[in-house]
């Protein structure tokens, strides 16, 4: 669409004013357009994963049964230790924790975890 109308208006993206052919321009050039876009894209994949985590509940651990227990799951080993089970996965694949696999279920020594 083109049309005879000039309006000054100031990108989005780049703050510098530029001169616009339509109401609804927004950025002065096609680069300001798609870093712009790119941006908001990024923003809406954080904020959908940020709700995604925080969506999920924190499991209820009665601390009762943990001191009963010489063997932990990976819910129970992480509220031991006060971290999220995110992060204790995290640690298994860097190696910074070992544990036992049974199936496909990791079991914690509780010993070995408080060391
Ligand atoms: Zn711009």
């Amino acid at each position: 669409m083109t049309s005879n109308m000039r309006l000054n208006k100031v990108c989005q993206h780049c703050h510098q004013e530029f001169i616009a052919r339509t109401m609804l321009t927004r950025y002065c050039s096609h680069t300001c357009n798609r870093i712009a876009y790119k941006q908001a894209k990024r923003d809406q994949k954080l904020q959908s994963a940020i709700h995604h985590v925080s969506a999920q509940p924190m499991p209820v651990i009665n601390y009762e049964t943990i001191a009963d227990k010489p063997l932990l799951n990976l819910n129970e080993a992480a509220q031991l230790l006060n971290i999220s089970p995110l992060t204790l996965r995290r640690w298994l694949k860097a190696g910074k924790i070992t544990s036992i696999r049974k199936g496909k279920k990791h079991l914690f020594d509780k010993r070995g975890l408080l060391q």
